[in-house]
């Protein structure tokens, strides 16, 4: 009986966190459970397999057109628009509004020139609003993306890799005459203004400097759009690149800091 109740608490927990990080990975489990009992000729992993089987069937051959139904759609990917990271993709964490994929393509011919790309993080699920894509609470809407900073080789070649394997949690902190909002912030008790450095998975090309000249010129390219709601960066950063449209605010500590990567938001 206790064994039976302590399977089901697992079970129960697993699919609350399939649903939290993918959205639809709990779906998918308790799919994967009802095709498992039908099965007569069970072999080894054959759960496990099942439940992958399953999920990939889902997020690449039917969320994508369901997703339609909610208003939203996967980020049109092209040779300057691309996720930071596949997982962002395997994860549905991909979804937009057709609108926000028109703005990045508008943004993407006026970066033409330039040789700089779009790398996206987290935008939003497929499906539902108000069901957020954490840790980012406002992502809930299809209107959010976040975009990675724009990175140089030490000669100055423009990049478009990150310093992290998720794209986030390497900070380009304030230097020293700088406003140190982090420290504020985190005076005043908002521990987790810093969150992101949790979820680096794995810091990567180290030999990448922060590039003013790149992502000034991305910023400038997004603030370009009348579909652009708002910009959140670090406000060092809005200092440092000499950047003053009323359209880049600033977050408030209840946030997360933003000088690893940018937030944009659809009108
Ligand atoms: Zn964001």
């Amino acid at each position: 009986m206790v064994k039976k109740v302590s399977l089901y608490l697992v079970k129960f927990s697993l699919i609350i966190f399939l649903t939290i990080t993918t959205q639809i990975g709990g779906v998918a489990f308790l799919l994967a459970e009802l095709l498992h009992r039908s099965i007569k000729k069970k072999i080894r992993y054959s759960k496990p397999i099942l439940f992958l089987l399953v999920y990939l069937f889902l997020t690449l051959l039917v969320v994508p057109s369901l997703a339609s139904v909610f208003g939203r759609e996967p980020i049109k990917h092209s040779s300057q628009i691309k996720p930071a990271s596949c997982m962002t993709v395997l994860l549905n964490r991909n979804y937009v509004k057709p609108e926000l994929n028109d703005l990045l393509s508008r943004t993407e011919k006026r970066l033409r020139s330039s040789g700089i790309s779009m790398s996206y993080l987290d935008a939003n699920f497929p499906f539902f609003d108000g069901f957020p894509l954490l840790p980012h609470l406002s992502h809930n809407d299809g209107k959010k993306i976040d975009l990675s900073l724009i990175y140089q080789t030490k000669k100055g070649g423009i990049s478009d890799q990150q310093k992290s394997i998720s794209g986030y949690g390497v900070f380009e902190g304030p230097k020293m005459s700088e406003h140190d909002q982090i420290t504020v912030c985190k005076k005043q008790g908002y521990f987790q203004y810093d969150f992101q450095k949790l979820i680096t998975f794995g810091k990567i090309n180290k030999h990448l400097e922060f590039s003013e000249a790149g992502t000034k010129t991305l910023l400038k390219a997004l603030l370009k759009d009348k579909s652009l709601a708002k910009i959140f960066i670090e406000p060092h950063l809005k200092t440092r690149l000499r950047l003053n449209d009323k359209k880049i605010r600033y977050h408030g500590c209840r946030a997360v800091r933003h000088d690893d990567h940018i937030h944009l938001e659809l009108k």
